[in-house]
């Protein structure tokens, strides 16, 4: 049962999960995300009333310890409300970690990345390049790059999925702003699916790029599943980008035998491909061992965070 909260912890002898990519949201703006999910996924169970309290409890009996609350402003005018509401809200959860953001158009993105590192505390920012509709790597987002390069924080930033989305980003920009700011660490949220083979150079490159395989192994499973049953793709199937992840098959798990301490593996929770113990067994399908999938369940979090001055953060894990 894909949509179902329970135990995740001690299915696999006691491996704790840190999921590094959940959204709580203002109540606006979570029922505009359900509202857009439940357009291409029939049968999504969330419903747009869905409250901080409800995710955090579904957390909670996924006995998930810690987890990134990540928001990103869909216009200027939200951006300082929405950082300060992620603030506020993780204050009174102690297992949330929050990330801020900015918008293009946000005239001083200096000022709201230091605001949002050095006021509130956050352990870095996030971008959604697709949703928020403006390159992410573009010379107008070097201010908030140049804060997180000085305080060596993370950027995460939504890649891959280019075909669902309709839209493409600019790779070769992205390799520049690694490059160029080689405190920040940048974590490649979907791992650039299905791009692993650019995934893995990048990775063998540069030692501040990370993946998060979030929504990723699940799209793996289903091409797996699809591939095993007939060569011919449903239609439904084709934003997968078949005749892609068939290239870059090969590379998807030499990411797993050569980086397993550099690739996370977040949910998108409440609004991915199902609750905790669904997207577990996705990863558990592929058999990767013991080692990667500890890293990618916590290691890799852990040693992100310690690169980031954070070796603490999930004392309880240790
Ligand atoms: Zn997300």
């Amino acid at each position: 049962m894909r949509w179902e909260s329970g135990r995740t912890r001690s299915i696999d002898d006691g491996i704790t999960w840190v999921d590094p990519h959940v959204h709580i949201m203002p109540p606006r703006r979570m029922a505009g995300l359900v509202r857009w999910v439940k357009k291409f996924t029939p049968g999504f169970p969330i419903g747009e009333d869905i409250t901080a309290e409800d995710i955090l409890r579904n957390l909670r009996d996924s006995e998930i310890p810690y987890f990134f609350n990540l928001v990103f402003p869909l216009w200027e005018e939200e951006t300082a409300d929405l950082n300060r509401f992620n603030r506020d809200i993780c204050a009174g959860i102690p297992e949330a970690i929050p990330f801020g953001s900015v918008h293009i158009e946000t005239p001083d993105k200096e000022a709201e990345t230091r605001r949002c590192i050095e006021e509130y505390g956050f352990v870095g920012m996030k971008l959604h390049p697709f949703a928020q509709r403006f390159p992410a790597f573009g010379p107008e987002m070097r201010p908030m790059f140049e804060v997180l390069n000085e305080h060596r924080r993370p950027l995460l930033v939504h890649t891959g999925f280019d075909v669902f989305y309709g839209m493409y980003m600019d790779l070769e920009e992205m390799e520049a702003v690694i490059r160029d700011y080689p405190d920040m660490q940048l974590v490649a949220v979907h791992a650039l699916f299905p791009r692993f083979e650019l995934a893995h150079r990048l990775l063998s490159e540069y030692p501040n790029f990370w993946l998060d395989m979030t929504n990723s192994i699940s799209c793996m499973r289903l091409y797996e599943d699809i591939v095993s049953v007939s060569d011919d793709v449903p239609p439904m199937a084709t934003s997968l980008e078949v005749d892609d992840v068939k290239e870059n098959y090969g590379d998807f798990f030499r990411l797993f035998e050569d980086f397993p301490r550099r690739i996370m593996y977040g949910t998108d929770f409440p609004v991915g491909f199902g609750y905790h113990p669904a997207l577990l067994d996705d990863l558990k399908f592929f058999a990767l061992g013991r080692e990667a999938e500890e890293a990618m369940l916590n290691g890799t979090v852990q040693e992100l965070l310690a690169r980031c001055g954070f070796p603490d953060l999930l004392s309880s894990l240790s």
